[in-house]
């Protein structure tokens, strides 16, 4: 039984070992491109690295190449049919604009001319995100040459967009327009991490993310403390009594109905992030908080990757000038925020929110909530067959078991999931000290080869274990 896989990894191996100098040349080509979506000086380079990324995939084999016009930055789209008509159709996700970066942030080189030091390739968008966009080129590539195909074993999507460090403005517009085109059984974002060098993990959701700003109105003006204080409502007491009764003792979310649907851990999901080598002290220096605390019977990770939480972003009010101002100040602003996990809606959440706010504001407030656009939690269970085929594709990579993780954060991976109805998985290689965002970015070559082979290996396992029926 092991010898097929053994052959199957060791072609693979060769493959990428013999095209891996020119991987990572045109790799670095790309990276020279400073494709910097927030700053618009470098919006024709956002649209030179998508013309780049389409005529490189074109060059890699696949049939159709477009570039998408949006009314910000372009995104790439690309398709490569499998010859095998009930092969399962999968789209990639990932980006290709860049955050900000110049040389006195802290860099040691310049952000946009990447360069090898040890194993590590250091270069804004080596690990966030063009590194793991790029793997799957040498991927689908090291899958033809080992299988002796000539098309991919699924039908293969990718849609790289050009907009996600700034928030993904277009995109849910984006996907919906192409909504047909997009049709998937299932989507692979690569835009993610893994545990830790040694750890390889699959992650399997992201929190969505719910945030307001609410107004509290008091007297029409700032007016005289000794005149009228103690005697009318303040508006900052009021923000602070709202803010004091959004959590229980327990430090669960007490607005009724927050938790309405949830999706509890399972005891296996709870078991496998338990296994995970989670260092706490080691974490509290990374976050550079001096003490952990949260919702009463769940563990750190639990608590920032699988339960649901209110956050106080900021809360504000009256004279904060120096020396003393002796009012009733007449406004006070309280900006809150929520992280959602599967099963709930961020609708309902808001609404749930906008019932709960006057019961803990006295006579005389008066009051304004506003919403921004809400991002939706997403999640695929650990049995999910494409799931599972990704789990093989890295433990044969890495030569080791992979455990399973989860993202705190949020991001516009829901949207596909929402308007395609297909599961998200997340396939990515980096590492926690990458350095997303930071100064000296930078990817582990060795691990970025690994996403190479993980690639490789995923669409014929997929094709294996996840066929249409007929
Ligand atoms: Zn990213």
């Amino acid at each position: 039984m092991s010898q097929p896989v053994d052959s199957a990894v060791s072609a693979v191996r060769t493959f990428i070992e013999q095209h891996r100098a020119v991987f990572l040349d045109d790799l670095a080509e790309w990276l020279r491109i400073p494709s910097v979506s927030a700053q618009p000086d470098h919006a024709p380079d956002v649209r030179r690295s998508a013309d780049w990324l389409a005529a490189k995939l074109k060059e890699t084999g696949f049939p159709t190449t477009e570039v998408w016009p949006t009314p910000g930055a372009p995104a790439v789209y690309a398709e490569w049919p499998s010859a095998d008509p009930g092969a399962p159709t999968v789209l990639v996700y990932g980006h290709h604009d860049v955050q900000p970066a110049a040389r006195e942030d802290g860099w040691d080189t310049d952000p946009f001319e990447p360069v090898v030091r040890g194993n590590r390739l250091y270069a804004r968008g080596a690990a966030d995100d063009k590194g793991q966009v790029f793997f799957h080129t040498l991927g689908v590539r090291a899958h033809l040459a080992a299988t002796g195909r000539t098309t991919p074993a699924v039908h293969l999507k990718l849609l790289i967009e050009g907009e996600e460090e700034s928030g993904s403005p277009h995109f849910r517009d984006l996907v919906e327009q192409h909504a047909d085109r997009l049709t998937a059984d299932a989507v692979i974002v690569s835009d993610t991490g893994m545990w830790s060098e040694d750890t390889p993990t699959v992650c399997t959701g992201m929190r969505g993310l719910a945030e307001c700003e609410i107004r509290l109105f008091g007297p029409d003006q700032d007016i005289h403390s000794g005149s009228f204080g103690g005697a009318v409502p303040n508006p900052a007491t009021a923000a602070a009594r709202l803010v004091a009764a959004l959590h229980d003792e327990q430090a669960r979310v007490a607005v009724p109905g927050f938790y309405d649907g949830v999706v509890d851990l399972t005891d296996r999901e709870r078991e496998l992030f338990a296994a995970l080598p989670f260092d706490e002290d080691r974490w509290l220096r990374t976050a550079r908080s001096h003490g952990t605390l949260g919702e009463a019977g769940y563990s750190t990770l639990e608590r920032v990757w699988a339960r649901p939480t209110a956050e106080v972003n900021g809360i504000g009010g009256g004279y904060q000038g120096p020396g003393s101002k002796t009012i009733v100040p007449s406004s006070a602003t309280v900006k809150l925020s929520f992280r959602l996990v599967a099963g709930q809606d961020p609708e309902h959440v808001a609404n749930a929110v906008r019932a709960w706010v006057p019961g803990h504001l006295p006579d005389g407030i008066r009051h304004e909530i506003s919403f921004s656009p809400a991002t939706r939690p997403c999640l695929t269970p650990l049995d999910h067959p494409a799931l599972q085929s990704v789990v093989r594709a890295m433990g044969r990579a890495f030569g080791k078991p992979v455990l399973f993780t989860r993202e705190g954060g949020s991001g516009p991976a829901a949207d596909l999931q929402d308007v395609l109805g297909a599961p998200v998985l997340f396939l990515g290689i980096s590492v926690p000290s990458d350095g997303w965002h930071a100064p000296n970015e930078k990817v582990e070559l060795d691990l970025l080869l690994k996403g190479v082979e993980t690639s490789a290996h995923l669409w014929g396992d997929l094709a294996e274990h996840w066929r249409h029926a007929p």
